[in-house]
């Protein structure tokens, strides 16, 4: 994740870079206003996916109102161009000319289209690392982009200018599918990682890059808040080889509080993607006070171990203040190593320390014989003592994805 302090740095450094490389229109080109470039982005806004409304062919009246039967069973009135979205947990309805809670997703008269479809905000090379994915392809480049916009309202979000901003506060020309990846292979990144804000709000580019990236031999991946809806997801993990979820706090009123979200939905998200064969790891990022407690960190890790089993890795990560939570302290380094200690006694085989370098829980260690078998400083890899997937020491096969 970057801070916001490095987005604007790196924005500067790399905007004309990649504007050179017709991937990316500086951020600062565009003097078109906010106004004039909603019309522009709608030019290019496709109807968008997972969603329904009452006059839509065959529409079924629950898939609106859910179980409240007291509606159904009322006679009641639909708004004949109010849309419901169906894509995460929020189901937003939304009337004409009004869009969802993320700001990415607009009823244009009836219809629901994605308003961040080839409008990527940010795009930079990182270490894998970084992500963190820590046992999937480590050491590779991850050609990282986000746009605009996102379902939930974090307190401590790190990428809050694009996650919390709307597609026309920042100029992005349009970038076609095949731009992105023939970008990602031109600087030889093995990935693409959709990253920095919510992927979820562009699930139809993602799905349409991931497909094209993969006829060139390029991997998908998504650092996600586990928000969406199950169809969705299930559509995002046939084209994705490794998912990351963050997994913020073990309590529903931390996530009501903190991230105005629900804690249920992404814990079925975490269970999904275990189930569905991509490659998973887990966040949580330990914030002082709000989500350190022994119960939350105990209750997490045998979840995890219980439900998304005991070889996914998960990493405890430091918080800095950000966002609207800059009366609180740089997460000690002692409570993230008591989490992962906890998440260790659970059963947790991969726990890690992230975001802080240098730190010996950076490293992965063979569950068997104890020994490093992939170092790490800071987001680089400086040694690894593993073959064809196992450790180098007792031959013990280390899950993940390594080559
Ligand atoms: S994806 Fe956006 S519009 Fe759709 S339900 Fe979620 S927040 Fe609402
Ligand atoms: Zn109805
Ligand atoms: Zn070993």
């Amino acid at each position: 994740m970057i801070s916001r302090r490095e987005f604007l740095r790196a924005a500067g450094r790399l905007a004309p870079v990649l504007g050179a490389a017709g991937l990316v229109a500086p951020l600062w080109r565009g003097a078109a206003s906010a106004g004039g470039r909603i019309e522009e982005i709608l030019r290019t806004a496709p109807r968008a996916r997972y969603w329904t409304s009452a006059a839509l062919a065959g529409a079924d009246c629950a898939a609106c109102h859910g179980s409240d039967r007291s509606v159904r069973d009322r006679r009641h009135a639909h708004d004949p161009k109010g849309v419901k979205c169906l894509l995460c947990h929020h189901g937003c309805a939304i009337k004409d000319g009004e869009r969802g809670r993320c700001r990415a997703r607009m009823n244009v008269g009836g219809e629901l289209r994605s308003l961040v479809y080839g409008r990527p905000l940010a795009v930079h090379l990182d270490p894998i690392e970084k992500k963190p994915f820590y046992h999937f392809l480590p050491g590779a480049s991850a050609f990282s982009l986000g746009t605009a916009g996102c379902p939930l309202r974090c307190r401590f979000c790190q990428n809050w200018q694009i996650s919390q901003s709307s597609p026309e506060d920042h100029p992005a020309e349009f970038t076609p599918p095949g731009r992105v990846v023939a970008g990602a292979g031109s600087r030889q990144a093995p990935v693409i990682a959709f990253t920095y804000n919510e992927p979820t709000v562009q699930v139809e580019y993602l799905i349409d890059v991931a497909r094209e990236a993969k006829k060139r031999g390029i991997r998908a991946a998504i650092v996600s808040c586990g928000f969406m809806n199950e169809a969705p997801l299930a559509e995002m993990c046939e084209v994705l080889s490794a998912v990351k979820i963050d997994l913020k706090g073990f309590s529903p009123d931390f996530y009501r509080e903190v991230c105005r979200a629900e804690l249920a939905p992404v814990l079925r998200s975490i269970k999904q993607a275990a189930k569905s064969g991509v490659h998973l790891e887990i966040v949580n990022l330990v914030v002082p006070t709000l989500n350190d407690s022994e119960k939350m960190l105990q209750g997490l890790a045998e979840w995890v171990a219980g439900e998304a089993g005991p070889d996914v890795p998960v990493h405890f990560t430091r918080f800095h203040p950000d966002y609207q939570l800059l009366n609180l302290p740089p997460t000690p380094v002692a409570s993230l190593e008591r989490a992962r200690e906890i998440a260790m006694k659970k059963g947790i085989r991969f726990a890690y320390v992230g975001n802080v370098p240098g730190h010996q829980g950076n490293n992965t260690y063979c569950p068997g014989c104890g020994k490093v078998v992939i170092e790490r400083s800071g987001f680089f890899v400086t040694r690894r003592r593993m073959e064809g997937g196992r450790c180098a020491s007792c031959r013990r096969a280390i899950p993940g994805v390594w080559a």
